[in-house]
């Protein structure tokens, strides 16, 4: 596993690199990973591919590169999707590498200047709202309130939104037109068969909880007919990514144990994630053992009871469901599921067991779309381009229904497909099980 130190306390004297110099001498430079990096697509620059950041953070480590806001421009480019693990043949961990940096920077700008303030958005919006289902919740209720009274048509057409700071602009062209109020789900739902199969845990995430929780419950449904009973702790916690991510370790750590705890006290034998960001964060619970090492047992174990849906329902071989969906899809892979998790063919054998559903394939489909958490937000020009580019791709393919297993990368499409005034739903593999085995029309999946 990397580590920035054997003692991360930034105040001492021990605490001199940024990550180890062992797992940065695993990249032999081949260069076979370059052509899977979205952002070396787009620029063509060495210093924005993998190799090049590698190198970077090596030079820097090693201290014969300053790190200046040059050097540092090409790191925060990096979108973290990992699709150069993937295509590296030497196993480089490049996704510890590139966030063990992050982190250790983080904090060394926090140890030479304590008075280092991060900035607004990045306090308030990223890490205290999307953070937290409940505030997310209660905010959105203005915005249901004017979705329904078609008041944003009228604010997106006075051009008011452009006197709001840049970021803000951004949130308001990422809002979906939510779904319809849906009732928060309870701590207990059954199987429909007795005794039941399996006693499984649903993490619900902040975003997802927010502004998707119908896919929720489509989830619970699918479970159920699968003869699974659900327990949705409610003391549990948003998954730490936005800290973790951003340098705020100590945060991630507080609400892993909180999660922990929760799972625990629900005693199921497995937790499962509808969200590929949030299963991949918690995953790697495991990382933050180098932050307190006395937590070592806990994460690693709470990390090993984490399954993705996709890969739950796939594992449990479910009945083929019963109605027909013809549609043509456009699956979609998200990068924390297909890079972080290693998850691709499961959600596309889930889906082809529904009668009438046609997958097609796109290039580039290991290619990021340019949501990755919050980089949407924080960087607008080059996740334009890659979600212009991905959408390029589907739209080639005149899908009915797009589908994705991340809320992030659905957020990410359905900001773009409104863009260009195109009315494809975005939908979760889990969302498609359950419209088919309810006997819905694509029509009503719609609504
Ligand atoms: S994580 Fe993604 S963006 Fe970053 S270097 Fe690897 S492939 Fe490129
Ligand atoms: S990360 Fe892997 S594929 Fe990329 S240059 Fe290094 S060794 Fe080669």
């Amino acid at each position: 596993m990397t580590s920035t130190s054997s003692n991360p306390d930034p105040t001492t004297p021990q605490f001199a690199g940024y990550v180890s110099h062992e797992d940065l001498l695993t990249c032999i430079h081949c260069g076979l990973c370059t052509s899977s990096c979205p952002t070396y697509l787009e620029t063509g620059n060495e210093n924005d591919g993998p190799r090049g950041r590698i190198h970077l953070m090596r030079g820097i480590e090693e201290q014969r590169i300053e790190l200046t806001e040059k050097a540092r421009r090409h790191l925060d480019l990096c979108l973290d999707c990992r699709s150069c693990e993937t295509a590296c043949p030497s196993g480089v961990q490049y996704g510890q590498l590139i966030e063990s940096f992050r982190n250790s920077d983080h904090q060394k700008q926090l140890a030479n200047d304590p008075d280092h303030k991060e900035s607004w958005f990045d306090k308030y919006i990223l890490r205290d709202l999307f953070t937290n289902r409940h505030r997310l919740e209660r905010i959105l209720w203005p915005t249901r309130l004017m979705q329904w009274l078609k008041l944003d048509r009228v604010i997106d057409a006075t051009g008011i939104v452009k006197l709001l700071p840049t970021p803000l602009q951004r949130m308001h062209r990422m809002l979906p037109k939510l779904k319809p109020y849906e009732s928060p789900l309870p701590e207990r739902i059954d199987a429909h068969e007795r005794p039941a199969r399996r006693k499984v845990g649903l993490f619900l995430g902040c975003v997802a909880d927010g502004m998707f929780r119908s896919l929720h419950w489509a989830t619970v449904r699918v479970l159920q007919e699968a003869g699974c009973d659900v327990i949705v702790p409610h003391a549990q916690s948003c998954c730490g990514a936005m800290d973790y991510h951003s340098g705020h370790t100590d945060v991630a750590l507080q609400r892993a144990r909180t999660n922990i705890e929760a799972f625990k006290t629900a005693g199921v034998e497995v937790i499962l994630v509808n969200v590929a960001g949030c299963g991949a964060m918690l995953k790697e619970y495991g990382h933050l053992t180098q932050y307190s090492a006395g937590d070592a047992d806990d994460l690693n174990q709470f990390a090993g009871q984490i399954r993705d849906i996709n890969e739950f329902l796939s594992e449990l071989n479910i009945e083929p469901p019963g109605g027909p969906l013809p549609v043509r899809a456009v699956y979609q892979d998200a990068c924390h599921l297909r890079h972080a998790q290693q998850i691709e063919s499961q959600p596309r054998e889930l889906l082809r067991k529904i009668p009438g559903l046609e997958i097609v394939s796109i290039p580039e489909a290991n290619i990021c779309c340019g949501a990755a958490g919050s980089y949407n937000l924080v960087e607008p020009d080059m996740s334009d381009r890659l979600g212009n580019r991905k959408l390029d791709h589907i739209l080639e393919q005149n899908p009915d229904v797009i589908v994705s297993a991340n809320v992030g990368c659905s957020l990410q499409l359905q900001a773009l497909l409104k863009q260009r005034k195109l009315k494809i739903p975005v939908l979760h593999p889990v969302e498609l099980i359950d419209a088919s085995q309810r006997k819905l029309s694509l029509e009503e999946l719609k609504q």
